[in-house]
């Protein structure tokens, strides 16, 4: 199992990462990436300890494996691997999104169902199986980028102006695919081994030189990675933006000069049919959502939680209207956990013997995210007040004797003494009016997609047949006479 020191070497490469007009040297030394690539390298050594339950022998390699990189086989296997998601999650507090599990439980579903790789002009599954056999051995951590540029929704990439501004196939050698442009947007790809790109948005048939997937390492020469700004630089300290110092994963904007992409890392080429069908006829699709879906329920219980104590802090829980706020947000968090455990108990093996979660419980969770997230945030807002601001500028203020003094005599409450009251306001800042907590909010909204898609998955997953034979059934049992 690799060790958090062995990711971070992995990751100390000659990667193009561009923050701030500068070419970046090292990641791992970069006051942008270091702390959450810190923690990433924590979720490794979490799963590398025995302790943590998260290893398994992994049958397509007859060695020690995290589970989060297998392929759930039976329903034990579901009930292992949920905890497995569950303990890495827990350790972030839902708080960094794209942890090495999400995009790892793609390429399960992948590896799954090599039969969908297969069916274009080339049978490039066995690259499918050996690179998911690669994560198993080597705990790669892969992001994504599966997103054409936002250019133009009006139109797919092949009628805008400019050649192959979306990520597409150059030229084809006997060696790979040379791929030319951009792909959004990779959160975690400054700090990943490998990311995959492809495209998750309808292409038409004239989309087919964008019709790809492949994975590609992101020290690749060629590939360069355009960061937005970073939010973890600007943190004063831990205590005044406990959130941003640890989790701030980065987004990035993936472009390609001309990179060759060997064909051993080639997926899907040039294939409308099969860069659709690899998201949802293997599966992929609904376990790297039953895996999100876990993560936003373990961020919104900490949510619940911190809200339930800055209303105690505060000295307003016991008040009516407050509880049935907390009841609500306790109401909230409750209908993600119990969408993430029906699931489950609703999972079955498809014909590969791949177990796969209940659709209807994981996209009926995901379908109301976008205003469920909002909605909770709204809860904590309401319920911290001014106490967010009347707070002191950072901790130097806490060092300060001058300044001390004051804190300590009008920035307390009777059950919390001043430097306990402002860490707590602190974090209630960090997550829901911080740059980092604003972030997370767009991220929540639309990481699976826009809000109009993901609603249009609720709606083809949810099995509309029974309850409209059941509507017909009863319309039938009655008439004009
Ligand atoms: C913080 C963050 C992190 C992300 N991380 C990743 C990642 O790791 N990997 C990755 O691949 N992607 C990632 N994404 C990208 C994400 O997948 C996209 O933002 C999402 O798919 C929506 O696409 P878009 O942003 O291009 O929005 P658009 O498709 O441009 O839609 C924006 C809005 O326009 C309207 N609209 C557009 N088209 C239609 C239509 N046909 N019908 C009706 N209304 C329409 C809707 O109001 C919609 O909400 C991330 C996004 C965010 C915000």
């Amino acid at each position: 199992m690799r060790s958090g020191a062995d990711y971070l070497k992995a990751i100390g490469d000659d990667r193009a990462i561009y923050v701030d007009g500068q070419r970046v040297r090292d990641v791992v030394d970069h006051p942008a990436f270091r702390p959450i690539a810190v923690t990433m390298s924590e979720l490794f050594d979490k799963a590398a300890d025995p302790a943590s339950g998260m290893a398994f022998t992994a049958p397509e390699t007859g060695a020690d494996a995290n589970r989060v990189y297998g392929i759930p086989r039976s329903r034990e296997d579901l009930t292992a691997y949920r905890l497995a998601v569950d303990t890495w999650a827990r350790h972030t507090h839902g708080w960094v999104g794209r942890s090495p599990d999400h995009v790892a439980a793609f390429v399960a579903g992948f590896a799954a169902h090599p039969e969908v790789f297969s069916s274009g002009e080339r049978d490039l599954s066995a690259n499918v199986l050996a690179y998911h056999r690669a994560l198993l051995d080597q705990s790669r951590y892969v992001s994504y980028a599966i997103i054409p540029p936002q250019v133009s929704r009006a139109t797919t990439a092949h009628a805008w102006d400019g050649d192959l501004v979306q990520a597409g196939v150059v030229e084809e050698t006997s060696e790979g695919i040379v791929v030319r442009g951009a792909q959004m947007l990779a959160t975690g790809g400054p700090v990943a081994d490998d990311i995959f790109v492809s495209c998750i948005k309808p292409l038409t048939d004239d989309d087919r030189d964008f019709a790809v997937s492949f994975v590609v390492p992101v020290g690749t020469e060629g590939l360069k990675l355009y960061c937005r700004r970073p939010y973890a630089p600007a943190a004063t300290s831990t205590y005044d933006y406990p959130l941003t110092t640890r989790y701030d994963e980065t987004d990035a904007l993936l472009v390609f000069d001309d990179v060759l992409i060997p064909w051993a890392n080639v997926f899907v080429d040039r294939d409308v049919t099969a860069v659709r069908r690899q998201f949802h006829d293997t599966g992929a699709h609904v376990l790297g959502n039953w895996q999100a879906q876990n993560r936003f329920s373990v961020k919104l219980r900490f949510l619940a939680g911190l809200a339930r104590k800055v209303a105690a802090v505060n000295g307003v829980d016991k008040f009516p209207g407050v509880v049935e706020k907390l009841g609500e947000l306790a109401s909230l968090a409750s209908i993600v956990e119990s969408g993430v455990l029906a699931a489950e108990y609703t999972a079955a093996p498809d014909d590969a013997g791949f177990w796969r979660p209940g659709k209807r419980a994981v996209y009926g969770a995901m379908g109301l995210q976008a205003e469920l997230y909002p909605r909770a945030l709204a809860i904590l807002r309401d319920l911290v007040g001014g106490g967010v601001l009347q707070v002191p500028s950072s901790v130097a203020d806490m060092h300060n004797p001058e300044t001390r003094a004051d804190i300590d005599r009008y920035i307390y409450s009777p059950n919390a003494p001043a430097e306990e009251r402002v860490k707590l306001f602190k974090l209630a800042w960090d997550a829901v009016g911080s740059e980092f907590a604003g972030r997370h909010h767009q991220y929540e909204m639309f990481y699976a997609g826009a809000p109009f898609v993901v609603k249009g998955y609720t709606f083809r997953n949810y099995g509309f047949e029974e309850p409209l034979a059941e509507v017909d059934e009863f319309l039938a049992g009655y008439g004009i006479d």
